[in-house]
């Protein structure tokens, strides 16, 4: 069959839009990117407040003025951006399933990459307690209706969460003249450094750790959260509350393609390349690691991109290498499996803070990279792993982690 275009890129935020403008660098005319939306740009569309693009394009821009800039480029080099276009499965030969606004299309595509992004789960996922009424929503849903609907939707709520898009919340809130009443994490500690909570104690606004959620008051709207913190049950008056941050990758298409999974992360398998359990599909952004920042995903659909070219000048090949089994301690590990010759680097996440040292071995016990490690639990943790010979790969790799708290 032939291919209706070289690559297709499933989703238009910054993993695909980065990929996208790379191929095209690298000579592929025929680069489709498919984005369900009306606008391509993906989160930071509505994600009105800096730190964006100083990787990309070397200096602090706004969400929204970001989004338009990647678009920008990629439209410039010759991408066809369709928009209003979702996939709906990948089958194998990479042939995707689309819905369009003129109904149920197909497309063939040589290499697929798929940067799908994740997203917030919802407060019933979260398990919070009490009614539901209005003016409880997630960081998502604040952003689009302040950026793209400019509504304000409350005036003194509450953030639940207090990891980096918690602060990002805080950060939208005050720019529009809405004051939080207090930030609430349910863990010990807050999600992020110490440091970046410090913003929070600026802007006057407490930070309760270890809180315990009992309920949410008011009908229709919200009156109060009340919990219970350092033994004492508290009432928090507010008219809004922000579920922040508990993150989930948008994996329905891989899904629906029979794409095999991570059980820890819920995203694709993939190996040091990105290449999925499917050989002609590549994945990169947040799909594969909820969360890291814009210019992370956006260099991981670069490195895709040169992947998917070095591939398309043989037959796909499957996956080939060992898999990385995460030990105690370790919630999960990106890329799941390392082939033979070529460096790569690991993206782990560990349970809770930690403090030690990390260890890939292989099926001898040999160690092949190491390092010392000191983390909170959503902080990203990188490891080094040279290339490694066939030798090293007979057998699953065991990554451990050797507390010293
Ligand atoms: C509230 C918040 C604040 C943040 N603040 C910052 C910050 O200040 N600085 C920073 O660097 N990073 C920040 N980030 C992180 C950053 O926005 C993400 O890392 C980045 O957007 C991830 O890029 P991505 O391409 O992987 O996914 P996304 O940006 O999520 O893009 C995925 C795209 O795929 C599309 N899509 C999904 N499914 C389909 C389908 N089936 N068919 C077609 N299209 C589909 C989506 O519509 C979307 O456009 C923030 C994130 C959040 C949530």
């Amino acid at each position: 069959m032939t291919a209706a275009c070289d690559v297709a890129i499933v989703g238009g935020g910054p993993a695909g839009l980065g990929a996208a403008l790379q191929l095209s660098r690298l000579g592929l005319r025929r680069v489709v990117v498919l984005e369900r939306f009306g606008e391509a740009g993906g989160i930071p569309r509505h994600c009105g407040h800096p730190p964006y693009g100083m990787r990309e394009f070397g200096r602090v821009l706004s969400g929204p003025a970001y989004a338009r800039r990647l678009v920008l480029a990629a439209e410039e080099a010759g991408v066809e951006i369709r928009t209003d276009t979702t996939v709906t499965a990948i089958r194998p030969g990479g042939v995707l399933e689309l819905a369009t606004t003129d109904g149920a299309q197909t497309l063939t595509a040589g290499r697929v990459l798929l940067a799908t992004g994740n997203r917030e789960r919802t407060r019933a996922q979260l398990l919070a307690p009490g009614l539901r009424p209005v003016g409880v929503m997630n960081t998502g849903a604040l952003q689009s209706l302040i950026y793209l609907e400019g509504k304000r939707p409350f005036l003194r709520p509450v953030i639940v969460g207090s990891e980096i898009v918690a602060l990002s919340a805080l950060l939208t809130c005050r720019r529009h003249g809405i004051r939080p009443v207090a930030m609430v994490e349910t863990r010990d500690r807050p999600q992020t450094r110490r440091i970046d909570m410090l913003l929070a104690r600026l802007m006057g606004v407490p930070v309760l750790t270890g809180a315990e959620l009992l309920s949410i008051e008011g009908a229709p709207r919200v009156e109060a959260l009340r919990l219970r913190h350092k033994g004492e049950e508290r009432r928090l008056d507010c008219d809004g509350i922000v579920f922040s941050g508990r993150f989930t990758p948008e994996a329905t298409v891989a899904r629906q393609s029979e794409l095999a999974l991570d059980p820890r992360t819920l995203g694709p398998e993939v190996d040091a390349d990105g290449r999925s359990s499917d050989p002609q599909v590549f994945v990169a952004g947040n799909v594969l690691h909820p969360v890291e920042t814009a210019g992370h995903c956006w260099a991981e659909g670069r490195r895709a991109a040169q992947a998917i070219f070095r591939d398309m000048r043989k037959t796909p090949e499957r996956a080939a290498g060992a898999r990385v089994v995460p030990g105690e301690g370790l919630r999960y590990v990106v890329p799941q499996r390392l082939a033979a010759g070529a460096a790569a680097v690991l993206n782990i996440r560990t349970e809770g803070a930690v403090r030690g040292r990390l260890v890939l071995s292989d099926a001898s016990g040999r160690e092949l990279a190491a390092r010392a490690v000191r983390s909170y639990p959503e902080q990203p943790v990188r490891l080094s792993v040279p290339a490694l010979e066939p030798a090293a790969l007979t057998g699953d790799l065991t990554l451990r982690l050797d507390r010293k708290d």
